[in-house]
């Protein structure tokens, strides 16, 4: 079988590749039928993750078909079309019994620290599988992970309708939340300094969608909601970006966590004591799927965050064109055969 390899920073070649073999019972052989490049995915092609060695076969954003079983296999059935929930932990740990796979200390994310899709086949354990309606297509289907990230964030925000909610950054994950947020009746002001994203923003329901580089975002939010926000969202992940959204907080308002900026940022406790703020981490997603199956079913994903598709063959050519589009491109699909 055919794999997009990252041989080296920059290189990812297709290699002939061994097919994967069914080892355990509670294993699915999954036929991969679309992937998307996600930021990481750029992060790990370009060098840049310290956590990632070569030669590694990226990608975790994964929509495909079922073609193998395990003999104690009952989540799914053969032909199946199915999404893959990347989150990959011990099972055994404290925190992976308390159900939260997702923060286990020893976690992995398929396609990360792993060997991932962009390859023909892959076999995983029926757990992280989850089947979705046969209408939808791949390449729809494999924003699912995206959504994923999208529906933990809104669950730790404790978000509800009727609430006002910013988000910085209109990238695939800012983008996500949005349509998540909207879908469950709460008011959302997003930013970002392209005009392309926030044109995106405006079509899936952005209440107000704000160019930072001409608009001044904490006057933007004043208009929005003048007491502050209730739920705020760094969706770029900045420590500077951090502490920009507890300045623009609510009382009582939850600002979620997303990014790994390892800088410090500088918070006063005041800060956080007049307001009773609530500061939560999102990591990933903990058990989100069956949410992201059901928003699949109901076409409450859709292609319009799709900016362009590549054949495996082209992969290499797909990661160069992403990035060098990166200021307008939303998502780009590797589709299969
Ligand atoms: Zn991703
Ligand atoms: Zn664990």
């Amino acid at each position: 079988m055919k794999a997009g390899v990252l041989t080296a920073a920059n290189k990812i070649e297709i290699l002939e590749k061994e097919m994967p073999r069914i080892m355990k019972p509670s294993e699915v052989m999954i036929r991969v039928k679309a992937v998307g490049i996600c930021g990481t995915d750029l992060h790990i092609f370009k060098g840049t993750r310290t956590d990632v060695q070569f030669p590694r076969v990226m990608g975790h954003e994964l929509a495909g078909e079922v073609v193998e079983l395990g003999a104690n296999v009952k989540k799914v059935a053969l032909n199946d079309h199915v999404v893959f929930d990347p989150v990959i932990a011990c099972n055994t740990c404290k925190i992976c019994l308390k159900g939260h796979k997702n923060v286990c200390s020893s976690v992995k994310c398929f396609g990360v620290q792993m060997d991932g899709g962009f390859q023909e086949y892959i076999v995983v354990e029926e757990e992280n599988v989850y089947a979705y309606d046969k209408l939808v297509d791949f390449s729809v289907a494999a924003l699912g992970e995206p959504f994923s990230i999208a529906a933990n964030i809104l669950e730790r925000a404790g978000a509800k309708a009727g609430e006002n909610m910013v988000i910085i950054g209109a990238g695939t994950i800012g983008l996500a939340i949005l349509q998540a947020a909207k879908g469950i009746g709460v008011k959302v002001l997003i930013s970002d300094i392209s005009e392309t994203k926030l044109q995106y923003a405006r079509e899936f329901g952005a209440d107000m969608a704000i160019n930072t580089g001409i608009d001044n975002l904490e006057a933007a939010v004043e208009r929005f909601s003048p007491e502050g926000a209730d739920v705020l969202v760094d969706a770029v992940g900045s420590a500077q970006l951090f502490e920009k959204t507890l300045e623009l907080a609510a009382p009582t308002a939850r600002v979620v966590v997303i990014g790994f900026d390892s800088n410090p940022a500088s918070i006063s406790p005041i800060a956080i004591t007049k307001k009773e703020l609530t500061i939560v981490g999102s990591r990933m997603n903990c058990r989100k799927f069956d949410k992201v199956a059901e928003w699949l079913n109901q076409g409450i994903i859709t292609d319009k965050m799709i900016s362009r598709k590549y054949r495996l063959e082209e992969i290499q050519k797909a990661f160069e064109e992403t990035l060098n589009n990166s200021g307008s491109w939303i998502k780009t699909i590797i589709v299969f055969d």
